[in-house]
């Protein structure tokens, strides 16, 4: 044998193994049969065993074949199987899973016992095939026997077409494979009844084994021998005997049943199109289809082809919608149910249902959520399509780049699909669902057409009545579907889709919503996701706004849920492992208290790490198989264990999270000259960012880094102009940049940045820089500047403002033009900072330096540009 590195002689099997079960054949050692997967587990087990991406995992599984018991008319499983090796899985995920494998036989096992259902069966094992035995040559039975088996075996090879790989490969190795496994491949290559096959992998005995398998070694070279004297009568039928011998029985779909199949298929496909009240044209061409369908052989590439074609026809909501429930007050109620705060979008989405109700259709504007992460843009989708009783479905778009993911591929190519919006509609099974398109804004174009056009022909109102879909191939009425889009930012929405949409901002959250928003929404849900309720676990809110200021820092509230999460996770494992501890208490349905996951429990889900462990020792079995499938325990026991409920103090949060990641680091780098904070715009929130500059000797250059956009640089030059303009007035030297080289970095270095707003933070750094003095250490800055020293206004005022509360920094320069967007902003926020309002350069620098600079500007004959106004201050 050509000895691979899975040769029987050095197998030992593992203590547990996951089944493949089949229905109707018998894997041999040493053979290598191709298994048609298509019941559930088998697919779970091909998923979640042999195929972790595209690559093929080295797992060798169990084949049990499954037969009839005629007393009792139910499948048993044989009692012995075969360890084999997945050399090779083909198949296809769409539209419905199916895998073929190719399994080679490595030595038989005795069946124990299940110990687990699902996802797939996974059995204990006992090896039985001691395969480094080798003939007892003092047994001269035994000896003859083999040599009997040999000769036939010769001489059946002899009358089998070589054309068969293993036929082949048989010939050419007989000489040199050990009996033990001889036996078992000549047995596969019999033409033999399932039964006969089964007594053939029952026979572990060497001896026994051949006594089995040699009436059916004979018989099958009999056949052959009869079929060969007819041949020579006919003369031509020789072509088609030879495709019937390789196909000998080693094959375990039988074409006879792939036949019977197509023709189910066929009928049950017509029963269905005459049912799915498709419109008229439609229903004419699913018929023409399908008359081309009864034309094919089952066999044919087309025939899967139009098949799966067929199947999406008659899959697809024609004529299903669900009834739309809308009251305006229902729908406050349930915008306000789950969701705290974000009271002038509820506003508007309210505004939004009712024009709709009152006009009667959807050909309003699309909404559209715009807002950095974890703000709550697709919680609010899934409220509105609650209140509306309507089916919702998520298509992200984040990274389409191919119209056809919208609009589908055309059904000749290989591997065609329709586009996403029929695929959604497919899967929600009606026709007026609500459908988020998601990350509007990340769309892409790539050489194969413009997404966005094609997502400009689905939302626009003209022509989506008849939509369509590439592969489909026939309009779809898309009117009735309700379109939301969201997004982080607006600058990447290609203008036309913009055109269609009525946007909605939903900026970031203060830490005191965040604060309401933990403890009155996330960890309910935490809780619930970890099997534990408030009689468990408490978290005050200063505990929360702990987790809130140390850990975490974001407009949105993801990673806070996160973290609650991951103190939920730490206390439902204590919670777990006193339960485990304590297995003998008696339960009380009523009183329960750890919900029963799906598929059994946390005890079903160790068992399975257990399993993936195959080396486990035999101890661990045995408790694996004597604790009982979903131990519960009641809150009584509990208590007598653990203290309840537990409530978390600054202590344990430390313990679970970890030291803080975040502490206020500002004021310790702003305490040198050259160093101030500005305030930026990015589409995942406000952020503030620490502008430094520093100085050495060179030839009056100035250095920028950062990845900055040509906007910023332009910012960074009008800045170093207007400071040489003043140096006077700022007390500097005349000559004070001669021989120096100016070096300014904007962090973090990785993250390109653009726009004008940074303008007063560079000048504050380089003044600063130049006046060898500290900007305050509480202020934060934002607003763009002319050469002329004017400050001019700038965007994203809100949510700069927050980034600037979060960070604790608590005053606030903006432009005075900017006063209009201070109405958004909530007062928790503006009753913590001061936010200073100038028109000028010199007004910036006054409130930014302590005891300011004001002296110096107002006394300088030099000055007459600008007048100093006394900073405005709200
Ligand atoms: P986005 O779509 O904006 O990225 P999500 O809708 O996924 O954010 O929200 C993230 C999580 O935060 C969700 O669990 C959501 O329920 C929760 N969340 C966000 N905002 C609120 C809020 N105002 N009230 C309650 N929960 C919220």
């Amino acid at each position: 044998e050509s000895s691979s590195a899975m040769s029987p002689a050095t197998v030992i099997l593992p203590k547990k193994l996951p089944l493949l079960i089949v229905s109707d054949g018998v894997l041999l050692p040493g053979s290598t049969i191709r298994i048609p997967i298509s019941t559930v587990r088998n697919i779970n087990l091909v998923r979640s065993r042999l195929t972790s991406g595209n690559q093929l995992r080295n797992t060798v599984i169990g084949i049990v074949t499954k037969e009839p018991d005629k007393e009792k008319n139910v499948n048993v499983l044989h009692e012995i199987g075969t360890a084999g090796l997945v050399v090779q899985v083909t198949g296809t995920n769409w539209p419905r899973p199916s895998y073929t494998l190719l399994v080679t036989g490595i030595c038989r096992f005795k069946l124990v016992s299940i110990i687990q259902e699902h996802p797939y069966p996974v059995g204990t094992v006992i090896q039985l095939d001691d395969i480094r035995s080798t003939v007892d040559e003092s047994d001269a039975q035994l000896k003859e026997l083999v040599e009997e088996f040999k000769d036939a075996a010769q001489r059946l090879l002899e009358l089998l077409d070589v054309s068969t790989p293993a036929v082949a490969k048989l010939k050419e190795l007989i000489k040199q494979v050990p009996s033990q496994q001889l036996t078992d491949m000549i047995a596969s290559l019999v033409r033999a009844s399932l039964p006969e096959r089964l007594q053939v992998l029952d026979a572990v005995d060497l001896a026994t084994r051949i006594r089995v398998t040699l009436p059916l070694l004979h018989r099958h070279i009999q056949r052959l021998k009869e079929d060969r004297e007819m041949e020579e009568e006919e003369g031509t039928r020789k072509d088609r005997q030879i495709i019937r011998m390789t196909q000998g029985g080693r094959n375990l779909s039988s074409d006879p049943d792939a036949l019977e199949d197509g023709v189910d298929d066929v009928s049950e496909l017509e029963a269905k199109i005459k049912e799915a009240n498709m419109p008229d044209h439609a229903k004419k061409a699913a018929l023409k289809e399908l008359g081309r369908l009864k034309q094919m052989a089952p066999h044919m590439p087309e025939y899967s082809m139009t098949r799966n074609y067929l199947e999406l026809v008659v899959d697809l909501p024609w004529s299903i919608s669900v009834k739309e429930t809308c009251s305006i007050s229902k729908a406050r109620a349930d915008l306000d149910a789950d969701h705290y705060g974000l009271e002038k979008v509820k506003r508007r989405v309210l505004e939004y249902l009712a024009v709709r109700q009152l006009r009667g259709d959807l050909k309003g504007p699309i909404l559209c959520f715009v807002g950095p992460p974890g703000v709550g843009k697709t919680s609010i989708v899934k409220s509105i399509s609650t209140t509306l009783g309507r089916p919702y479905h998520r298509m992200s778009l984040g990274g389409v780049s191919d119209q056809h993911d919208i609009r589908g591929h055309r059904r000749t190519y290989i591997g065609a699909m329709p586009g996403r919006i029929i695929q959604g509609l497919r899967t929600v099974k009606v026709n007026n669902p609500v459908m988020l398109l998601d990350e509007i804004d990340k769309l892409g174009t790539g050489i194969h057409g413009d997404p966005g056009a094609a997502l400009l022909e689905v939302l626009d109102p003209e022509q989506n009545s008849t939509f369509t879909d590439t592969y489909l191939n026939l309009p779809f009425n898309l009117s009735q579907v309700l379109f939301v889009a969201t997004a982080n930012s607006l600058s990447t929405i290609p203008t036309p889709l913009l055109d269609r949409m009525e946007v909605i901002h939903v900026p970031g959250y203060t830490q005191e919503e965040k604060v309401m928003i933990g403890s009155l929404h996330l960890l309910p849900k935490q809780l619930a996701e970890h099997g534990l309720t408030a009689d468990i676990l408490k978290m005050p809110q200063d505990i929360i706004a702990n987790i809130v200021g140390e850990y975490t820092r974001e407009a949105g509230v993801r990673a806070l849920e996160r973290k609650i999460g991951s103190v939920c996770r730490a206390i439902a494992v204590q919670v777990a492992e006193t339960r485990t501890e304590d297995h003998g208490t008696k339960t009380e349905e009523s009183n329960v208290i750890m919900p029963e996951v799906e598929d059994g429990g946390l005890q079903k889900t160790a068992d399975i790490q257990k399993l993936e462990n195959d080396d486990s020792s035999p101890e661990d079995e045995q408790q694996v198989a004597s604790v009982p499938a979903q131990p519960l325990m009641n809150q009584t026991s509990l208590r007598e264990h653990l203290e309840l409920p537990i409530t978390i103090d600054a202590k344990m949060v430390h313990d679970i999270l970890g030291p803080p990641i975040f502490q206020s680091g500002l004021a310790g780098r702003v305490s040198v000259p050259g160093v101030a904070v500005g305030l930026a715009w990015t589409p995942v929130g406000g952020e503030v960012m620490v502008v430094e500059a520093s100085r050495s000797k060179g030839d009056s250059n100035l250095t920028l880094t950062g990845q900055l956009g040509s906007v910023m640089q332009e910012s960074a030059k009008i800045a170093l102009s207007w400071v040489r303009q003043h140096a006077i007035m700022l007390g500097l030297e005349k000559d004070f940049m001669k021989d120096e080289e100016i070096h300014m970095h904007f962090p973090a270095g990785a993250i390109s940045k653009d726009g004008p707003s940074a303008g007063v933070t560079i000048i504050t750094v380089l003044v600063s820089l130049f006046a060898n003095r500290c900007v305050r250490s509480d202020v934060s800055m934002t607003g763009e500047i002319t050469l002329n020293g004017v400050v001019l206004p700038v965007g994203g005022i809100k949510e700069k403002l927050l980034a600037a509360h979060r960070a604790g920094l608590t005053t606030v320069i903006i432009p005075t033009a900017n006063k209009k967007d201070l109405a958004d902003i909530p007062n928790a926020v503006l009753n913590d900072m001061e936010v200073v309002l100038v028109n000028s350069v010199e007004e910036v620098l006054e409130a930014a330096f302590d005891d300011g600079f004001a002296d110096t500007l107002v006394s300088d004959p030099v000055d007459n540009i600008s007048k100093v106004i006394p900073s405005s201050k709200l």
